[in-house]
């Protein structure tokens, strides 16, 4: 891994086509500092997860590069890229197993302390505390023992623990109460502190919050500045 790395992203006039001929993107061309969270927004189609797929490496660009501190992507290890741009998906994956095994997922090496000091960060402790049997309640795959609004912050545990550099994050769209919603934000904003994050963000509240706010038309970026400016 490259434990050193900043986190400066950047998009160099990339051109992406999942099809021949019908581009998704089209010449895209983004500098993001090392710190800076981003939110793409734009209709469905016009570009986002495309985005997050190319910084991920599940694709390469047709032209143009994205490249992390300098460095081109393809010349990582993907290993190496696995370990320094973490993902938080909106159907945020949990797995049959403990509470405890499932945040642990984000460091395997984590100690129990580690983990309850993540979902303490995240507001996720006093809820774990609240089941049955704490940190050791077994939750499934697709089984309903968590809310949407349980398993984000879960999800935001396994993330702060794997702590790292860039973090994407695309954000659920399910109905949250206000409560939780108020413990989703806060521990947004410590999941973001120092870190590079791109976020495909539904909630205002998200959106607001960004360092920058990019809108994606068509493959294309039409539009980019703070909340206040567009
Ligand atoms: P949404 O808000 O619906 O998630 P999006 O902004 O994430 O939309 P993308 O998924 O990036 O949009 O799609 C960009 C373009 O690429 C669209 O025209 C889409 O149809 C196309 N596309 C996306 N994924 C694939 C794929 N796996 N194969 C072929 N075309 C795809
Ligand atoms: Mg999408």
């Amino acid at each position: 891994p490259l434990p050193s790395i900043r986190g400066d992203v950047k998009f160099d006039n990339v051109v992406f086509e999942y099809e021949p001929g019908r581009p998704a993107l089209k010449g895209i061309s983004l500098n993001v500092e090392a710190g800076q969270s981003i939110a793409l927004v734009g209709h469905t189609g016009s570009g986002k997860s495309t985005i997050i797929n190319l910084l991920c490496r599940f694709y390469d660009p047709v032209e143009g590069k994205v490249s992390i501190d300098g460095v081109d992507i393809r010349d990582v290890t993907i290993d190496s890229l696995r370990s320094q741009v973490g993902i938080v998906l909106q159907d945020t994956f949990i797995f049959s197993g403990t509470i405890r095994d499932n945040i642990r997922y984000g460091r395997l090496n984590a100690t129990d302390e580690e983990i309850v000091e993540a979902a303490k960060a995240v507001h996720a402790h006093d809820f774990i505390m609240s089941l049955p049997d704490g940190y050791d309640t077994q939750v499934e795959e697709r089984g309903n023992v968590l809310s949407m609004g349980q398993r984000q912050l879960l999800s935001f545990a396994r993330a702060l623990l794997a702590d790292p550099r860039v973090l994407i994050l695309d954000e659920a769209t399910a109905s949250i109460d206000t409560e939780t919603e108020l413990k989703i934000q806060d521990a947004l904003k410590t999941l973001l502190a120092g870190r590079t994050s791109f976020m495909i963000a539904h909630r205002l509240s998200t959106i607001r919050n960004a360092d920058l706010i990019v809108v994606l038309d068509h493959g294309k970026i039409v539009e980019q500045g703070t909340h206040d400016e567009l």
